[in-house]
């Protein structure tokens, strides 16, 4: 394992991972990690989020794999929301991406949570793998970023600068 490092991760339950009423073994599952979770929030995900999340899908794997997983993450195939969750501690991303396994479910070993529970669908071949998680430290600020607001997170993650707030800002609708 690599030096021991404080990482976040983002971890993402898809939709077809809450019609399944999978939450609860995946929960049970990630806390193999023993990591804490410092956020944690139910998002009904519409196409510009989507369209961030997945910003580099399309050049890497192509339009068909992008637009199906764009349908796949809004939900078009299950429910229309997803579970969004944050972990933190050493080595978060490769402790979580161990236990969630590979992108392809056929190919994930079958005791992780996508080896488990996914499964590879046959009209679209799209990889219906259950959760999403950061597989970078990089990824994992952009996209913890995209996910959550500083206030719905128990700790400050990303300090943000201090706003000064003028009084003509504050007194807005009065004359
Ligand atoms: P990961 O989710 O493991 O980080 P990627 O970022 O490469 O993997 O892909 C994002 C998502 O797009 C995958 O989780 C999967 O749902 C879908 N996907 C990626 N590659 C393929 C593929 N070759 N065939 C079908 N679906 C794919």
């Amino acid at each position: 394992m690599a030096k021991k490092k404080i990482q976040q991760c983002l971890v993402l339950i898809k939709p077809d991972g809450l019609i399944k009423s999978l939450t609860g073994n995946i929960l049970t599952t990630l806390t193999e990690t023993k990591l804490i979770i410092v956020g944690a929030k139910i998002v009904q995900v519409d196409r510009e989020l989507a369209e961030k999340h997945y910003h580099k899908l399309k050049e890497e794997k192509g339009e068909e794999i992008y637009e199906e997983t764009l349908k796949y993450i809004q939900g078009h195939y299950h429910t229309d929301r997803v579970l969004a969750l944050v972990y933190q501690g050493e080595n978060a991303i490769e402790k979580i991406r161990k236990v969630a396994g590979e992108t392809n479910p056929e190919k994930a070993e079958p005791t992780t949570i996508r080896g488990r529970y996914g499964r590879i669908v046959s009209s679209t071949g799209v990889f219906e793998n259950v959760v999403h998680a950061s597989d970078s430290e990089e990824n994992a600020e952009r996209e913890i970023k995209l996910w959550f607001e500083p206030n719905e997170l128990s700790t400050v993650i990303y300090p943000t600068k201090e706003k000064k707030v003028t009084k003509n800002e504050i007194d807005w609708g009065e004359n």
